[in-house]
């Protein structure tokens, strides 16, 4: 990715505020595609064309901006994505949060 931007001289455009918005912007590409697929639909119908083209090209475009980000901050995101994971196993116990939604726990007790 960073050979493809040198090779067009677009590495003077890529700092981070840059690359912060071209990824958000793809991943509302992303979303704009499911936008009113009702949800109950959407795995189905992303498994066909031609929507699972669509949503393979712009989820492309959101992970090369993103390793273009990372590449920018001098972050090595294989690395960092293993050390998150890590840390989630940590937080989020087998024994404790399976079949549960991260987060459902404070739902429940503003329920109550
Ligand atoms: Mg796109």
């Amino acid at each position: 990715m960073r050979q493809f931007s040198e090779e067009r001289d677009w590495l003077q455009f890529h700092d981070p505020k840059s690359l912060i918005l071209a990824l958000v912007g793809e991943v509302g590409e992303l979303a704009e595609l499911f936008q009113w697929v009702p949800s109950d639909k959407a795995k189905q119908r992303a498994s066909k064309m031609p929507l699972q083209a669509r949503a393979a090209e712009e989820i492309s475009d959101v992970l090369l901006y993103l390793v273009r980000l990372a590449d920018e901050l001098d972050i090595n995101l294989v690395e960092a994505a293993n050390r998150k994971l890590d840390d989630s196993q940590k937080r989020f116990s087998i024994e404790q949060f399976r079949s549960k939604a991260p987060g459902s726990s404070v739902l429940d007790d503003e329920v109550e």
